[in-house]
């Protein structure tokens, strides 16, 4: 028996872990994939490009076997084996979805781009002013102490740009842009009064502070080689900072290779009791009881999780009254790309490497509606300089006095930006279960419906034309639009599903991410969200755990959960 279990070893799970035992409570973390420790089970971590077989590409049969997966930016040969094989792990889809998971003890948190914004309440306050979903049963002030006390624990590179759209923290130093970035952050603060290039806020230690070095984590060297996995501990992931900051706290058990099938339910309580779980390597089944239960396996899986836990009481799925879980699911649109040609800053170029670049937070319909669709995008931003075609050439002796003969010679600066786009929870936007087709483990296969609609469409247009505008201003030639049509789930950002809510008649969970009709299971990660906004959600989700697992320990010391 456990006070606390936490189903999930990923970026939001690890943050409940952490808050559970820091408040003293025994938990129990079940992780269905691997153990990764941190630094031992990097294996490529400090690898050249030729130790590489295929030199860092993908073989051409592996991305015939793993489609979904193959379209994913950050899927390489360097790091492949933190990503779920699509053939591994199957799933139904009405329409194309991608979805990119990682299933190991760290979950994504190894695997992710480590870009970090806060919500402000032009985000929190949407659903009400434009008429869709529900209204957050939460603004800006309830997650803002939340917000500070992840950041400066993860620790977050950045500058403070004063803009209400996007919260300031106490952020470590940002590193600098180079002059092209800056080039085109004076114009655009120069040309329009609501739009700003600032430095793309990340999850990286620029300056690390005492909490960090008592971490064990180190200061960012701006190898950029983070997704193999960080031997420094530089940027924020869960195998180097939460997890084992809850187990030297003798209060975490963590058991990998443990995925849990449903959550059990009792009747005469109306609570949950704890969790059935199937053993993946020896399929053995084992029961797990706890006080209190934090559903943290990522939206998805967190979703179709509940829809298993059925009981007399809950038919339909736990706290699933209104047959309202699996449904108003969303995601990010980040279809639109551009690129350009900058003609200038010919004499100029930078050193080295840094892990972000420039970010546009949202300027569209922000303090009232002024387009023809609902919400907004924000956007990244990046220039770089390219080499002239005098590439080196041949092989063996050929290509190496090719590279030593030839100086490099700088051709001109490339730019390009891509979209973020909020997209609006709708009913028909789905998740189900599959009775009749059944997983390896026995259960019943996630069935995925989700698509785009006429204001992703319009916003994507927006886009286009807003930053061809931009561009045009800053002087940019060869302006490049792109829309990759890529399917949703490549934005790696899904959502909802079990929306928090005032009204248990109306959404699945209550300000406390509690569900609303039993209250010792708490949702805190993306399945919990009301609508998407803007932001990289991933700080938002550990914000929301932090606050929900220190009022769970509250009201467990109370008694009254
Ligand atoms: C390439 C890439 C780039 C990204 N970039 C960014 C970014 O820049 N900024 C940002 O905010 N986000 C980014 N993300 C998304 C980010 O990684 C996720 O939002 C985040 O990891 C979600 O946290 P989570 O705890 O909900 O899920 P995860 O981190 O995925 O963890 C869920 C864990 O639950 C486990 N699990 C699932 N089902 C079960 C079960 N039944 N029983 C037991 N365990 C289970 C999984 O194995 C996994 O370990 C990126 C992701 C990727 C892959």
């Amino acid at each position: 028996m456990f006070d606390a279990i936490v189903i999930g070893a990923g970026m939001s799970g690890s943050w409940a872990a952490k808050e559970l035992c820091e408040r003293g409570l025994k938990t129990l973390m079940l992780e269905r994939g691997r153990d990764v420790k941190h630094i031992r089970d990097y294996p490529t971590t400090n690898l050249n490009p030729w130790e590489f077989e295929h030199r860092g590409q993908m073989p051409e049969y592996i991305i015939k076997d793993n489609p979904s997966i193959a379209r994913c930016y950050a899927y390489r040969e360097d790091n492949a084996h933190f990503f779920v094989k699509d053939k591994d792990h199957p799933y139904d889809q009405d329409k194309p979805f991608d979805w990119i998971r990682g299933y190991q003890v760290g979950g994504r948190s190894l695997m992710w781009a480590r870009q970090t914004q806060r919500w402000s309440d032009f985000d929190f306050e949407g659903p009400t002013r434009d008429g869709f979903a529900v209204d957050w049963p939460i603004r800006y002030k309830d997650l803002a102490p939340w917000y500070s006390k992840v950041e400066a624990f993860v620790g977050i590179a950045g500058n403070k740009d004063g803009l209400a759209i996007l919260p300031d923290g106490d952020f470590l130093p940002a590193w600098d842009l180079n002059c092209v970035i800056e080039h085109f952050q004076e114009v655009v603060r120069n040309k329009y009064d609501n739009r700003h290039v600032i430095f793309s806020r990340c999850a990286h230690l620029s300056e690390p502070q005492e909490i960090h070095l008592q971490q064990g984590r180190g200061q960012c060297l701006k190898r950029v080689e983070c997704e193999r996995g960080c031997p420094f501990g530089a940027y924020f992931s869960a195998n180097s900072s939460t997890i084992p900051w809850a187990l030297k706290t003798g209060n975490l058990t963590l058991r990998p290779h443990a995925v849990v099938e449903s959550i059990r339910f009792d009747e005469e309580t109306g609570k949950a009791t704890g969790v059935r779980v199937i053993d993946a390597q020896t399929k053995e089944v084992t029961e797990y009881m706890a006080d209190v239960i934090f559903v943290n396996a990522g939206s998805i899986n967190s979703v179709s999780l509940l829809l298993n836990s059925t009981s007399s009481r809950f038919p339909n799925g736990l706290g699933n009254d209104h047959g309202l879980l699996g449904k108003y699911v969303a995601f990010h649109n980040y279809r639109g790309k551009m690129s350009a040609i900058h003609e200038g800053h010919q004499t100029r170029t930078y050193k080295g490497r840094i892990p972000t670049e420039g970010y546009i937070p949202r300027f569209r319909n922000v303090r009232q509606q002024e387009t023809g669709f609902l919400r907004g995008y924000a956007a990244g931003f990046g220039a770089r300089r390219v080499k002239e075609a005098d590439e080196p050439v041949g092989f063996g002796a050929t290509l190496t006095e090719s590279i030593l003969g030839k100086k490099p010679s700088l051709g001109p600066w490339r730019v390009h930006s891509h979209m973020m786009g909020a997209t609006i929870p709708k009913e028909t936007n789905c998740i189900r279960l599959d009775e009749s087709k059944k997983d390896v483990w026995g259960m019943p296969l996630i069935h995925i419906s989700m698509d785009y609609d006429e204001n992703d469409e319009k916003m994507l247009q927006d886009y286009f034309e807003q930053m061809t505008d931009m561009f045009e201003k800053a002087g940019f030639v060869n302006i490049q639009t792109r829309d990759t049509k890529q399917a949703p789930g490549l934005d790696i950002h899904e959502m909802g599903g079990a929306r928090m809510g005032h009204d248990p008649k109306t959404s699945m969970l209550n300000k406390w991410n509690q569900l609303h009709h039993c209250k010792n299971v708490f949702v805190t990660d993306g399945a919990c969200m009301t609508s998407t906004s803007t932001q990289n959600p991933s700080l938002t989700y550990m914000a929301l755990a932090a606050r929900a697992a220190h009022y769970a320990a509250d009201e467990l010391k109370k008694g009254t959960l």
